[in-house]
């Protein structure tokens, strides 16, 4: 079984993946985590030095990217709280536009989907990465609430930061994400579209659950 998942930045894609994947025993793929990864090492490495891609595609080459249940690890460091923080978030983009990089990954997420039933969430997930999963949807919401679902995990983690300040990297990050070159987000035709705005997690599990077992046409 293949199920993806695809759609823009604090649609509620992880939490709804990771509950879908306990109902159906599959795996569940974070996509995003592992670009995140990528960034932190060049943030490690390099500084802030993201124009330099002949290092930054060496770095993705030789990442050993590890997920354990909740956690996530990179070179054997846990990297699970590291790779949310603002300054990650806002980088990522910078590695994931990168073709080398996004071929690196996406061997990677391609081979792990050839070995194990999987649900992966991301952005090119329909497009590039599973083109031939069963199932597929397209997560979406109003950027005022996806902003605000992001200053609540962030208030969680103790992270302080201004409401309209995240809705403008949201936006800066979509655009960037939907206008890239390569493995740029985008619905699918065949993707079912699923607004989250005003939805809980449990309405839009629900939702998703009727699609994959044919009762919603
Ligand atoms: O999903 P998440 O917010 O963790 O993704 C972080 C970033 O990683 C995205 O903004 C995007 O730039 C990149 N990404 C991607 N392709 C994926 C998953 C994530 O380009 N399949």
């Amino acid at each position: 079984m293949q199920i993806a998942i695809d759609g823009p930045a604090g649609a509620g894609k992880s939490t709804i993946a990771k509950k879908i994947a306990q109902i159906y025993g599959i795996t569940y793929l974070d996509t995003g985590a592992m670009y995140r990864c990528v960034a932190h090492c060049v943030l490690k490495e390099l500084g802030d030095c993201f124009s330099d891609q002949a290092a930054i595609i060496k770095i993705a080459k030789t990442v050993k990217i590890e997920f354990k249940q909740d956690q996530v690890f990179c070179n054997g460091e846990d990297v699970t709280l590291e790779i949310r923080t603002p300054l990650v978030s806002q980088h990522t983009s910078d590695v994931a536009k990168i073709s080398e990089v996004r071929n690196i990954l996406v061997k990677q997420q391609q081979e792990y989907a050839k070995k194990n039933p999987v649900i992966m969430d991301g952005r090119d997930i329909g497009s590039v990465v599973l083109p031939h999963a069963e199932f597929k949807f397209y997560l979406d919401a109003d950027v005022t609430e996806r902003a605000y679902r992001r200053h609540k995990e962030l208030v969680q983690k103790n992270i302080e930061k201004d409401l309209e300040e995240i809705k403008q990297e949201i936006e800066s990050r979509d655009e960037n994400d939907k206008n890239r070159l390569v493995g740029p987000l985008c619905q699918v035709d065949e993707a079912i579209l699923i607004d989250t705005t005003g939805r809980g997690i449990d309405e839009v599990v629900a939702l998703i659950k009727s699609y994959i077992d044919g009762e919603t046409i």
